[in-house]
């Protein structure tokens, strides 16, 4: 049975974490005052070799979480691993997960004598074999490439003593799982194990079952409260305008500094690129056709500030953590609700604000409708934009009917409600800007301003 943590997220100090003084001096580098619910949550029983079940989306600094814990057991536990070794496995679904991982353990362990290897598909494996070929204490993984190398005898994992099965949900929907079982036979019963997933659908808690001893359960933020803190708007608007709202938008509120605007199609991110590019807005392009050194290249300058938009289908909507984006733009909707969820969740994050503005077309309704399902609420719109198209809006095969109660049963609405944009509608407030009403990319919760902080 999983036992539930009864730690309250009532914040206290790194020190009651019983972290090693070498870890601690990063924090204070970091400037990272006080630990995140997930850590504080997650920590004291990882540093006691418990197995975790984590609820909890990249965002809410849950690679600390479990990073901070393994250098420590690393660094307690020196062991030589011999050629081809692994100490630690951390699998991750995407390629930009897995370099990201690596960072933030190149960053968290460098006053440690860690030796690290990150290894994904899509390149050459040469030099990643080279990195495995004395052994490593951290290994950050995707899980075909991995099981390619373990194939080969490139690497051996009898050594593995903590696995990391990050963004589980998400491998699962790769269809990672019967990789996932093989990695884990090659691995001694005998490790610890940690399970993160942004959501806990029973696909996942059956698959924890398999992989988990006696975990500790951790949630916090369920993905309909993350969502909480960004603001979210949507504009219905014909399908051949978006590009020119695209462009309005971006081109004269300038508060629109860091940029994430999703697609549906590889074609689409290329044709939005370009035609910004064409406009003199600096933007990169990122999806699955283009190369990795490209998808890392882009994502460096858009990370830097080089370029102010970033445009991907949903390759990037899970897992990329990118400081400061102060909008997100679905300029299509997603078919698939958690996708919206995910990609939102680009913003707002590590105590910032944000704002998610969707472009809803006619064919899109039924996508929108789902999505505020899912998160519950339905989302702020204005009909008093130039580009809004009320008959896009109030066509009944939407049901978007104003006043309506199937979200809300009838209670009082919160923040980005029906209610206020009708007020809005009724000619209270003729402008709709998509800046928050606070400055963006303003720390909320005594927080620093980690903007820029991550180094590529
Ligand atoms: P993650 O969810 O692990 O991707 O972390 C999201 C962001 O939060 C990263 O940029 C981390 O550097 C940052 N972060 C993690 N833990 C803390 C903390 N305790 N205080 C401030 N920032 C943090």
């Amino acid at each position: 049975m999983l036992a539930n943590s009864s730690i309250q997220s009532v914040q206290t100090g790194f020190e009651t974490l019983n972290l090693i003084n070498p870890i601690r001096k990063v924090l204070r580098e970091e400037k990272y005052a006080l630990p995140t619910p997930i850590q504080e949550q997650a920590i004291p029983h990882l540093v006691k070799g418990r197995d975790l079940l984590g609820c909890a989306q990249t965002g809410t600094g849950k690679t600390a979480a479990f990073a901070l814990p393994i250098l420590q057991w690393l660094e307690q536990n020196q062991e030589v691993v011999g050629p081809k070794g692994v100490r630690s496995l951390i699998l991750a679904p995407t390629r930009e997960l897995a370099v990201q991982i690596g960072e933030s353990f190149r960053v968290y362990g460098r006053h440690l004598r860690i030796k690290q290897a990150v290894i994904y598909g899509g390149v050459r494996p040469a030099l990643q074999i080279r990195a495995l070929s004395r052994g490593v204490d951290v290994l950050v993984a995707t899980p075909g490439r991995l099981l390619d190398l373990l194939n080969q005898r490139q690497l051996r994992l009898d050594k593995v003593g903590v696995l990391v099965l990050d963004e589980a949900d998400r491998m699962l929907d790769m269809g990672f799982l019967p990789d996932i079982k093989k990695i884990c036979s090659a691995i001694p019963s005998s490790r610890q194990t940690m399970l993160f997933s942004a959501t806990l659908p029973s696909e996942i808690v059956k698959l924890s079952r398999n992989f988990l001893s006696d975990p500790v359960k951790v949630t916090v933020n369920p993905p309909s409260s993350t969502v909480d803190k960004i603001e979210q708007k949507v504009l219905f608007v014909d399908r051949e305008k978006k590009s020119d709202l695209l462009e309005s938008i971006l081109g004269e509120d300038q508060s629109l500094y860091r940029v994430l605007i999703f697609t549906r199609t590889k074609h689409g991110a290329d044709r939005v690129a370009k035609r910004l590019i064409k406009i003199k807005i600096s933007t990169e392009a990122i999806h699955g056709n283009k190369s990795q050194p490209a998808r890392l290249k882009a994502l460096d300058k858009f990370r830097s500030g080089r370029v102010r938009v970033l445009v991907a289908t949903d390759i990037a909507s899970r897992g990329l953590d990118v400081d400061g984006i102060t909008h997100v733009i679905n300029y299509d909707l997603p078919k698939e609700t958690e996708s919206y969820v995910h990609r939102i969740g680009r913003t707002a994050r590590a105590g910032m604000e944000g704002v998610a503005l969707s472009f809803c077309d006619e064919g899109e309704k039924t996508y929108l409708r789902r999505i505020e399902a899912e998160i519950g609420r339905p989302l702020d719109v204005d009909r008093e934009h130039p580009f809004h198209d009320e008959s896009i809006a109030s066509k009944k095969s939407g049901a978007r009917k104003p006043n309506s109660k199937s979200f809300s049963n009838g209670k009082s609405r919160g923040r980005g409600s029906r209610g206020r944009s009708a007020a809005r509608s009724e000619g209270q407030n003729k402008s709709f800007s998509f800046s928050r009403n606070r400055s963006p990319g303003k720390p909320v919760n005594g927080k620093k301003n980690i903007r820029n902080k991550r180094v590529s």
